[in-house]
């Protein structure tokens, strides 16, 4: 559909919701404001007919615009999910599938392109997920400014160091705008708190203390009211653009599931969208027609007079304004998170009142009649499975093709899906894991080794729980359990260059260096460029009084990290090993040079020196040893 005719069509049919874009000659550049609420249910909000909450100003800010009744996600993990609303792309094409994957700069995001266009851009995080720096590459780009998390913090408290508080992002976005008042701006602002845990501050954890997860809701609707308050004080609010969505939802147990992540029914996908348009226009419009979130990035660069690129899974929304079309779009849902864990992925399309969910075993939901979608018709002689089949492979053919320049695709997905575990019969594990990750995030070791050993015992080969659980005795110093552990994660996960690595740790400090040997060359087999394990097994290898292939160890770890005093001292040790004394005691030499107060350096050269048959100069060597030592 052309949205260009839909609009000349409702002008000349007079309809009052007419939305005219910057491209108008002289029409001022509108602002432009994307809020993302993370885990935010649809049915959890107000305006959308939720009676044990209260949204105040997203039920204000719905009386002012547009707001979709059917909104649906394609992901139900977090930077897939925004990688989507930034890109217009369905997960396959944009390949943000999993947390640190990089956004590739061959996407374009909504921020590049409206920057193109003279706006001045920032994005304001309320994750550390969301850090451009770590954990979502790629999706700094485009924004003058975006708002990351410092990159050390010694701070144990998850508040500033994982997450921020709605407040707190507000305040640095309200700032921002006060410092670069000249616009027009494109801003991200993302409201982190209803993601669990569930703990808002006073008096939200007091008023909603039976159901803390609509407490989070709440406060982060008050710091919503606070910004659009700014943005009225400030002149802003009436001319401006303002979208705000959920990026997914929340299990809350429906269908076993605690949070969100797994799974594709409408639990986790169906989200609130609310689109405020310039000039009071539109003003109390309804649209229960389902959209997408991809159809975001169309919508602000169709408002804001751009073209969206040719490239899109989504369309503009502009075509609903008027609240008379009808028209639903399909609405795929992908979920390759399962792969993680070494599950099956899912695939669903919602489509004409159906759900289709692609599974090792198969899901079809007449959502008509089955609103929780608990009665599973599927047949696979049905009518409308082979039709959402046939969608499905549709959409994969486009993302296989867009999916030329992605850089690497994990090993699971190399592997026939179907004969992978479903990930309906893994998800009381898959609770007890996330479980487990907040408590490791939060400091407290005792719950997350009761919820890894509960995994454990429903799967004990669960090479996620193996691994995190033999990481969590190492950090804890039991190193005997750490190794039996992680060489499980090993026989389960022969592809797990981390799980090596860290095997090979428990395996030295539990003096077993063979076994730490093995370990260790079996993760840089895998990934040869690891600078701490080539020290490492450097290391073993002298233990192991194999002097030789610890002198290749510490120079391929010097060839990582020429500068590395480790891996300098490793090499001396190892010539000296090998009798090689005058080598060491020049390379130490220079070294003294440059680190003329480390202990270390001039004890091993005393030990060079004395090799040489210089005693003299062996015994100033230890003094100096000496004395820096007892500083
Ligand atoms: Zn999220």
């Amino acid at each position: 559909m052309k949205p260009l005719v839909i609009v000349v069509g409702l002008y000349l049919s007079s309809v009052s919701c007419v939305v005219s874009s910057t491209a108008a000659p002289k029409a001022p550049a509108h602002d432009v404001f994307l809020i993302t609420i993370d885990t935010l249910r649809a049915d959890h909000v107000h305006c959308y007919g939720y009676t044990d909450g209260s949204t105040p100003a997203l039920d204000a800010l719905a009386k002012d615009g547009v707001r979709f009744t059917e909104a649906f996600t394609p992901s139900p993990i977090t930077n897939t999910s925004h990688a989507s609303i930034l890109t217009g792309l369905l997960p396959g094409s944009h390949g943000v599938t999993d947390f640190a994957v990089p956004l590739a700069s061959t996407h374009p995001t909504v921020a590049e392109l409206l920057k193109e266009r003279g706006y001045r851009t920032a994005a304001f995080i309320g994750a550390v997920i969301l850090d451009s720096k770590t954990l979502a590459p790629g999706f700094g780009r485009g924004f003058d400014f975006y708002d990351n998390f410092p990159e050390h913090s010694s701070s144990k408290s998850r508040w500033g160091r994982l997450e921020r508080r709605a407040m707190d992002v507000v305040a640095h976005a309200e700032n921002w705008l006060t410092k670069h008042p000249a616009g027009p701006h494109f801003m991200w602002v993302h409201l982190y708190d209803p993601h669990d845990p569930y703990e808002p501050p006073m008096p939200y954890s007091q008023t909603y203390k039976d159901h803390l997860y609509d407490g989070e809701i709440a406060y982060a609707d008050f710091a919503l009211a606070h910004f659009i308050a700014y943005l009225k004080t400030t002149g802003r609010y009436r001319n401006s653009v303002i979208v705000v969505v959920g990026d997914h939802g929340e299990g809350l147990g429906e269908h076993h599931e605690d949070t969100h992540g797994i799974f594709l029914y409408d639990s986790t996908t169906h989200v609130p969208l609310i689109v405020k348009v310039p000039r009071g226009d539109c003003v109390g419009t309804v649209v229960t027609a389902q959209v997408r979130t991809v159809d975001i990035f169309p919508t602000l660069l169709d408002l804001a007079g751009a073209a969206a690129p040719k490239k899109s899974d989504g369309e503009s929304l502009q075509v609903y304004f008027s609240g008379t079309n009808g028209v639903d779009r399909p609405a795929f849902g992908e979920s390759d998170y399962p792969l993680r864990f070494g599950w099956a992925p899912l695939r669903s399309v919602r489509n004409d009142g159906y759900k289709f969910i692609e599974a090792p075993r198969p899901e079809l939901y007449d959502l008509r009649r089955d609103t929780s979608e608990s009665s599973n018709q599927y047949e696979s002689a049905n009518v409308r499975v082979q039709k959402s089949r046939a969608m499905l492979a549709e959409v994969k053919a486009k993302e296989t093709l867009a999916d030329a320049s992605k850089p690497e695709t994990q090993p699971e997905a190399n592997a026939n899906p179907s004969s992978l575990p479903d990930p309906k019969d893994k998800i009381k594990e898959q609770n007890l894991l996330h479980a487990a990750m907040m408590a490791s995030e939060d400091d407290r070791p005792a719950d997350a080794r009761n919820a890894l050993e509960e995994a454990l015992a429903l799967d004990p080969k669960s090479p996620t729980a193996l691994r995190q659980l033999g990481e969590l005795e190492l950090q804890m110093g039991d190193y005997a359990q750490a190794a039996q552990h992680l060489k499980s994660a090993m026989v389960v996960r022969p592809d797990d260059a981390a799980a090596a690595f860290h095997a090979g740790q428990a395996l030295e400090k539990a003096h077993d260096p063979a076994g730490a040997r093995d370990a260790l060359e079996a993760s840089l087999k895998l990934l040869p460029g690891q600078f701490p394990a080539r020290l490492l097994l450097g290391k073993v290898y002298l233990d192991l009084k194999d002097q030789k292939a610890a002198e290749d160890q510490f120079e391929a770890a010097l060839l990582l990290q020429s500068d590395s005093v480790e891996a300098q001292l490793g090499l001396a040790r190892a010539q000296m090993a090998n009798g090689n004394f005058t080598e060491a005691a020049q390379s130490l030499e220079a070294l003294s040079m440059a680190h003329a107060k480390n202990a270390e350096v001039f004890s091993l050269l005393a030990t060079a020196y004395s090799g040489m048959g210089k005693s003299a100069e062996a015994q100033r060597a230890q003094a100096k040893a000496k004395a820096l030592h007892g500083k």
